[in-house]
């Protein structure tokens, strides 16, 4: 596996690459079962793969969050030669962000909301690394995961609004057994605060089962996710539900698909989580 340290590596990495499809997987490294479904996905798909690791700073409004991301490089680099990823590519915020640099993608409406609103920003931050990303590596196929759902959403947009030439590819969450979705920063949760984290899911799991029961009035489906966090002592950030096709509120009557989205505070930690309704 090639370990590319800065943009003039990949772009000779990328122009050594002659026939056949390029998959790529942006990361922030502390890599877990979550990111290795999507590395495999596009092994599956691709003559070539190509994962990077930035924990993006424009994409951390509070610094003590940033500061405390998880760094593990050198066991994420041994998982990716063991997955069979062709090269890694491993910027340092210099080589992404020159000092004087300052135009952003601006994400839209649902940009403001849901995580947008609790991380003023983050959208910006993410959409405009994820399109610096794609000119540097020129992928084909672009590998995201739907445990970040809002994120899958405007990355799609861009793309599509940006006339972008990617496919970007949706991979389903991974999970514990219990059902807790795998994410770099449960490691930080504590062992009082493990069970707790599982408030997400369950109330994901209730409105699941109120929506097959045939609940289609989108407050009353965000209020039966409230009602099992406040059983389970959680107060959300939110737990609402979002037509797919639009991230928004789903209008009373429509029959699109819909999922529900959630965020929560368990400890010292921030959860999201959300879940596609099935009739
Ligand atoms: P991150 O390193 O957290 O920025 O995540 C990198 C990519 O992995 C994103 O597309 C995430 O949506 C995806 N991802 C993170 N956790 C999971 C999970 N539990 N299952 C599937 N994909 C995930």
């Amino acid at each position: 596996m090639m370990r590319l340290g800065d943009r003039r590596e990949l772009a000779r990495w990328r122009a050594s690459l002659r026939t056949g499809k390029l998959g790529f997987v942006p990361t922030m490294g502390a890599l877990h079962a979550g990111h290795d479904s999507l590395v495999a996905r596009a092994r599956q798909e691709c003559a070539a793969v190509l994962v990077s690791i930035f924990v993006n700073p424009l994409q951390f409004e509070d610094q003590q969050d940033l500061a405390r991301y998880p760094r593990t490089e050198e066991a994420d680099c041994a998982r990716l030669e063991a997955l069979g990823a062709d090269a890694v590519y491993l910027p340092s915020s210099a080589d992404m962000y020159e000092p004087s640099s300052c135009v952003r993608v601006q994400p839209g409406r649902v940009g403001e909301l849901y995580e947008g609103a609790a991380r003023p920003g983050h959208f910006s931050g993410v959409l405009t690394v994820v399109l610096k990303l794609f000119q540097r590596a020129r992928p084909d196929r672009a590998y995201f995961g739907e445990k970040d759902a809002q994120q899958l959403f405007l990355v799609r947009r861009m793309a599509a609004d940006l006339d972008l030439p990617v496919a970007v590819v949706a991979c389903p969450t991974v999970r514990e057994p219990d059902g807790l979705a795998l994410s770099s920063r449960n490691g930080r949760l504590g062992a009082a605060d493990r069970p707790r984290a599982l408030s997400l899911w369950r109330a994901l799991c209730a409105v699941q089962e109120r929506y097959a029961a045939g609940e289609r009035r989108p407050q009353r489906l965000g209020e039966i996710m409230r009602w099992k966090f406040a059983a389970e002592g959680v107060r959300p950030d939110y737990a609402e539900v979002v037509d797919e096709q639009t991230f928004l509120p789903p209008a009373a009557g429509t029959d699109g698909a819909w999922r529900a989205i959630t965020a929560a505070r368990v400890g010292a930690v921030r959860l999201i989580d959300n879940r596609l309704l099935r009739p």
